[in-house]
């Protein structure tokens, strides 16, 4: 799939905005309200690959909340939940940042996070864990818990 946008909700009129990834950087306003956007390419419209050597950086290090889904290739409610949270990166692109990380690849990540079964969802807020949820909830359930974080 080729991502060459994303979307930028209007943080004042909720209007989803796209932006092409060539202009990121750029002044832009919104397409509804005229306001200011203030998007940048670290909330892309899909979860992004994260492993040990990009979760400092990705997470950690990242100003803002994050949903990290801990999945494995094995497992069928994994398949389930993916497109879920792909889904939800694109609604929720510009306000909170989605991420999976593949716990086969990645074993030092579910030790370290204590991650015992597939799926787990850990949210981050600002580098510090904040959530952990378990199993394959459905969409609205995972809704709930994001909108805490707003
Ligand atoms: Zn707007």
């Amino acid at each position: 799939m080729v991502q060459d946008s994303f979307i930028s909700r209007c943080k004042q009129c909720g209007a989803k905005n796209r932006i092409p990834r060539s202009r990121v950087g750029e002044k832009a306003v919104c397409g509804k309200c005229r306001a200011s956007l203030h998007f940048t390419a670290a909330y892309p419209q899909y979860a992004i690959d994260v492993n040990e050597r990009t979760f400092d950086v990705e997470i950690i290090r990242f100003s803002g909340p994050v949903l990290v889904l801990f999945w494995a290739p094995w497992c069928g409610h994994c398949r389930i939940l993916l497109p879920i949270v792909d889904e939800l990166a694109s609604e929720y692109s510009g306000l909170i940042k989605f991420a999976k990380i593949d716990l086969d690849k990645n074993p030092g990540l579910a030790s370290q996070y204590q991650v015992q079964s597939a799926p787990t969802m850990i949210v981050f807020k600002n580098g510090r864990l904040v959530n952990r949820l378990l199993g394959a909830l459905p969409k609205d359930q995972i809704v709930h818990h994001l909108r805490t974080l707003l």
